[in-house]
C-alpha cells in the first residue's frame, strides 16, 4: 500500500487533495498538520474523511514545519487519538508520553536527516519497545548500501516496519519497501512538492513502478548511474514489463563512482536480476564480469549485466543497437560490407562513441575520432586501431558517415550542433545519438541538406529492447517502447 503525504497551508487545500487522491485510488493518506499555517481544526480535516489517515505533526528538528509549542502539538496528537483516527505518528521521544487509547494504531517514528546509523537494529528494538504497532525509521542515505541495510532490517522485523532511506540514493528503498515486507511506503501528492528528500509522487509510484503489484516474488531490475535524475529507462522498461504482465520492477539506482563494487555485491540480496549500466560505470563493471560477450571485451565497456545464479554476465546493447540502426538506414544489403572503405567521423570519445567506433572499425570503415579532449580520442583510436584527429580539424575530413557521440544538442541546449551545417553534404549519413530531443539541430539541418539521418531515439529503443530480451527472454514490445519513449521526451525534449 502507498501512503500519500499531504502537506498544505490551508484546511481547504488539504481536504481537496485528500478527496482527489482517493478518486485516483489512494487508500491511505498522511495529513501533515504541521503544514497548516493557522490554528489546526482537526475535526474539519478528519470528519467524513474519504479514506483512513495517519495524523502527523512534525517539529522542525524532525524535518517538519511545526512552529507552535510542544504542548499544543501534544494536545493535537492526543485529540487525534481521542477522535479515533486510524493511525497517529509519534516520534520516539514523545511516544512514551502519549498512551494508547481506542483503536488508533501507533506509528513510532525516527528521522535522521544526517545519516543512516550503523546500529539500525538496536534503534529498531528501542522503538518497538514503545508500544508500537508500526515502527517507522527514515534516515538519509549516503551510499547505496544504506538501502540494503534498511531493507534487511525491515525484512527481519517482527513488527510491521517502514524503513526508508531519504535522498536520491535512497529512492530504491521506497520502491522496494513492499518486496521486503513493509506495510506501506510513503509518496507525495505531486512530484514537485516533496515532503521528504527523494520522495516520489503517488502517480510515479502507481503509474511507473506499479508499487501495489510488487511483492516478495517480484524480480528487480534497474539502471545503475550517477547522475540518475533524468533517466528514461525506468519509464520504458516498467511499461514493457506491465504490457507483458511480468512480475518485475525496474528501479533507478543512483550509484556514485566509488560505490559500484559494493553495489554489485549487494545486488543479489536485493533481488536484482539484471541491470542497465551507464555513466560513469560502463568500464569499471568489467572487473566483476564472470563472462562477457566479445563486443564487451573489444569495446572495453558493458551497458548491461545479467545476474545468472552467482555469476555476472556482461553485454553491450549500445553497440548492437547502433549497428542495427546503421544497417536499417541502408538501402542495400548489409551483408555486402556497405561500410568498407567509407570515411566515418565519430565526434566524442566517451562510452557511446567507443561502442559505435568499435562497430564501424569491425565493418572496415575508415574511422576518425575527434573529441574535445584529444588525449581521449588518441587512447580510443589506439585501442581500436583507427585515427584520432583534433576537434578543430573535424571539418578537414570529408566523411561519408558522421556520428555525434557528444551531448551537444541535448536538452536544454537544443540550439547547439557539433557540426556546422555548411559542411554537410547530401550523400552523408548523419547519426546523432542524442535522443532528447529526438529532432536535434544537427538532424534537422542534415535532413534539410538531404542527408540520410539516424536518430538517437532509434538507437535508444533498440538498445532498451535488446536489454528487455536479455532481462526476460521474451520478445520486446518495440513499437510500444518507442511510443513510451517519445511520450516521455515530449515534442521539445524534457529536462
Ligand atoms: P561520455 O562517456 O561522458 O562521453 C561524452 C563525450 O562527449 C566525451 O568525449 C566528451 O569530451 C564529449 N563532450 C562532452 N561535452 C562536450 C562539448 N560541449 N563539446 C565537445 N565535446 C563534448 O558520455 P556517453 O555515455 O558517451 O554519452 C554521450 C551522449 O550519447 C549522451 O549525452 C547521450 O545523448 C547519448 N547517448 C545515447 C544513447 C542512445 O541509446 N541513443 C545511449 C547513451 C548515450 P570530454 O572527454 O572532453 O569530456
Amino acid at each position: 500500500m502507498i501512503c500519500v503525504s499531504i502537506g498544505r497551508g490551508r484546511h481547504k487545500q488539504m481536504k481537496a487533495e485528500h478527496g482527489h487522491l482517493v478518486e485516483q485510488g489512494a487508500r491511505l493518506v498522511e495529513l501533515r498538520l504541521d503544514y497548516i499555517r493557522r490554528d489546526v481544526n482537526l475535526k474539519r480535516l478528519i470528519d467524513d474523511r474519504p479514506c483512513p489517515v495517519i495524523i502527523t505533526c512534525r517539529r522542525e528538528r524532525d524535518g517538519g514545519k511545526w512552529a507552535g509549542t510542544e504542548q499544543a502539538r501534544m494536545m493535537l496528537l492526543r485529540a487525534a487519538i481521542a477522535e479515533g483516527v486510524e493511525y497517529v505518528d509519534l516520534e520516539e521521544d514523545v511516544a512514551g508520553d502519549i498512551p494508547r487509547y481506542g483503536k488508533t494504531k501507533r506509528i513510532v517514528s525516527l528521522h535522521d536527516f544526517r545519516e543512516t546509523p550503523d546500529d539500525l537494529e538496536t534503534i529498531w528494538e528501542r522503538m518497538a519497545g514503545l508500544d508500537a504497532d508500526i515502527v517507522k525509521i527514515s534516515t538519509m542515505a549516503h551510499s547505496p548500501h544504506d538501502n540494503l541495510r534498511m531493507l534487511r532490517m525491515v525484512k527481519k522485523a517482527i513488527l510491521p516496519t517502514v524503513g526508508i532511506c531519504m535522498g536520491e540514493i535512497g529512492t530504491p528503498s521506497r520502491i522496494l519497501a513492499g518486496k521486503f515486507g513493509a506495510p506501506f511506503t510513503y509518496a507525495t501528492f505531486h512530484h514537485e512538492r516533496t515532503l521528504a528528500p527523494g520522495q516520489l509522487s503517488f502517480r510515479q509510484m502507481t503509474d511507473v513502478f506499479q508499487y501495489d503489484k510488487i511483492d516478495e516474488n517480484t524480480d528487480v531490475y534497474g539502471v545503475a548511474a550517477d547522475p540518475i535524475g533524468h533517466s528514461l529507462s525506468p519509464i520504458i522498461h516498467n511499461a514493457a514489463f506491465r504490457r507483458l504482465k511480468l512480475n518485475k520492477v525496474y528501479v533507478p539506482f543512483r550509484v556514485p563512482r566509488e560505490d559500484i563494487d559494493d553495489f554489485l555485491f549487494d545486488c543479489r540480496e536485493m533481488g536484482v536480476k539484471g541491470l542497465s549500466i551507464t555513466i560513469p560505470h560502463k568500464e569499471s563493471v568489467l572487473r566483476h564480469l564472470a563472462k562477457a560477450d566479445s563486443s564487451v571485451r573489444g569495446i572495453g565497456a558493458a551497458n548491461t549485466i545479467i545476474f545468472d545464479d552467482d555469476q555476472a554476465l556482461g553485454y553491450n546493447t549500445d553497440f548492437k543497437a547502433a549497428m542495427d540502426s546503421l544497417d536499417a538506414s541502408l538501402k542495400g544489403d548489409p551483408t555486402e560490407k556497405p561500410f568498407a572503405g567509407k570515411a566515418a567521423l565519430v565526434l566524442g570519445a566517451g562510452g557511446v562513441s567507443r561502442a559505435i567506433a568499435f562497430g564501424l572499425v569491425q565493418r572496415e570503415a575508415q574511422v576518425h575520432i575527434a573529441s574535445r579532449t584529444h588525449m581521449r580520442s588518441q587512447e580510443l583510436a589506439e585501442r581500436l586501431g583507427c585515427r584520432a584527429i583534433e576537434w578543430d580539424e573535424r571539418y578537414d575530413l570529408k566523411p561519408d558517415i558522421i556520428v555525434n557521440g557528444t551531448p551537444i544538442g541535448m536538452h536544454p541546449n537544443v540550439d547547439e550542433s557539433p557540426y556546422d551545417r555548411k559542411h554537410l553534404k547530401p550523400a552523408m549519413t548523419v547519426f546523432d545519438t542524442v535522443y532528447n530531443p529526438e529532432q536535434t539541430l544537427l538532424l534537422k539541418e542534415a535532413r534539410q541538406v538531404g542527408c540520410t539521418v539516424i536518430t538517437g531515439v532509434e538507437m535508444f529503443v533498440r538498445q532498451a529492447a535488446l536489454q528487455f530480451r536479455l532481462f526476460t527472454g521474451q520478445t520486446p514490445p518495440v513499437k510500444e517502447m518507442r511510443e513510451d519513449l517519445k511520450r516521455a521526451i515530449g515534442p521539445h525534449g524534457r529536462g
